[in-house]
């Protein structure tokens, strides 16, 4: 048996998970909220910096509890985020992680954030060679796996569309994370407004609809302008996932990322899969966001296939994209 402990902390979430080939024997998370605005980058960091020792502690306390023969001397590598993400907040845990590897005597694993979203959906929902469409905060892409790496066959040319929820609730004055609050408004709209549509060949872009939104707002019922924006992103993202599958001749689907919780978005992907004789995945919620056991989930592939770090080769990496990833555990 392989235990991995996994450190994740690239923006709202820090969170700490040990897993094993078959099982999460435990998880604990802290999650920063920004008192006003949006996510400071400096004062997520220092979250993640205070609440870590804590995290970490109750993470071995609680694991003990519930698998009494398991032992600290029982984890064999320590994986984290090493990106993309807030540089302060990633280089905090790496920080962390570091220090742990050292004390353990054991591996350090860097792993890229997005493959983690993707490994455990594929991993909790049993699905093999999906089209996957990861939708967070600061990312929004269409990948697939496809001969050794995870191809990105489209992706936002400017926010992702969390951020762009996000920004158009903190403008209406709700508080972040403006996602769900836009999501209950939503779904007491009854008229769609023309917003704009905007896909760039297996690309799309949401600055330009955010704002267009903002706008809307002279005039138009607060719930209506929540109702279209979610039926417009919801469907550019809807239409490029279609695309890709068609390309790629691939009849799985797997959602990924904290906007995965929208109901509306899973509607519509699912009306898309199941119009094309095409399976729709989704994980439960608390592992569609930012959370410790995707980390230490792929650390543990990773560790597998001997995919580990030197501690001097483990800078952080706040722009690294899943294609530069050589996958040697599929
Ligand atoms: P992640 O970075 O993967 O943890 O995702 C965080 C993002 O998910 C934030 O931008 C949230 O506003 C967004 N989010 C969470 N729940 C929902 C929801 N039900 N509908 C839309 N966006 C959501
Ligand atoms: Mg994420």
């Amino acid at each position: 048996m392989v235990v991995i402990l996994g450190l994740e902390g690239t923006a709202w979430n820090l969170g700490a998970a040990l897993v094993t080939e078959d099982r999460v024997i435990h998880e604990v998370e802290s999650s920063y909220k920004p008192l006003h605005g949006g996510i400071h980058p400096r004062e997520a960091a220092q979250h993640h910096a205070s609440e870590l020792k804590r995290v970490v502690s109750q993470l071995i306390e609680g694991a003990r509890e519930r698998e009494p023969g398991l032992s600290i001397g029982d984890i064999d590598g320590v994986a984290f985020s090493q990106g993309p993400g807030m540089g302060p907040c990633l280089r905090t845990v790496a920080t962390a992680a570091r220090a742990l590897a050292l004390t353990l005597k054991v591996p350090l694993i860097g792993v890229n954030h997005c493959i983690a979203h993707i490994e455990i959906g594929r991993w909790r929902c049993g699905t093999e060679d999906p089209v996957v469409l990861y939708v967070s905060g600061a990312n929004s892409q269409v990948l697939t796996y496809h001969t050794g790496r995870y191809r990105i066959l489209g992706e936002t040319l400017d926010i992702g569309i969390g951020n762009a929820l996000d920004k158009f609730a903190r403008y209406i004055g709700l508080e972040h994370p403006g996602g769900p609050k836009v999501e209950e408004l939503a779904s007491r709209g009854t008229r769609f407004i023309h917003l704009p549509y905007v896909v760039k060949g297996m690309d799309f872009s949401f600055s330009g609809l955010t704002t267009a939104a903002k706008d809307a707002l002279a005039g138009n019922p607060l719930e209506d302008v929540c109702y279209s924006f979610q039926e417009t992103a919801f469907a550019m993202l809807t239409e490029v996932t279609e695309r890709a599958m068609a390309y790629c001749g691939k009849e799985e689907m797997l959602l990924a990322g904290g906007v995965g919780a929208n109901r509306r978005l899973q509607q519509m992907l699912r009306t898309m899969c199941t119009d094309r004789d095409a399976r729709f995945f989704v994980p439960e919620s608390k592992y569609l966001r930012d959370n410790g056991a995707m980390i230490a989930y792929l650390g543990m592939l990773q560790f597998r296939s001997g995919q580990t770090l030197r501690i001097e080769d483990s800078a952080v990496m706040p722009n690294f994209r899943p294609d530069e990833v050589e996958v040697k555990w599929r």
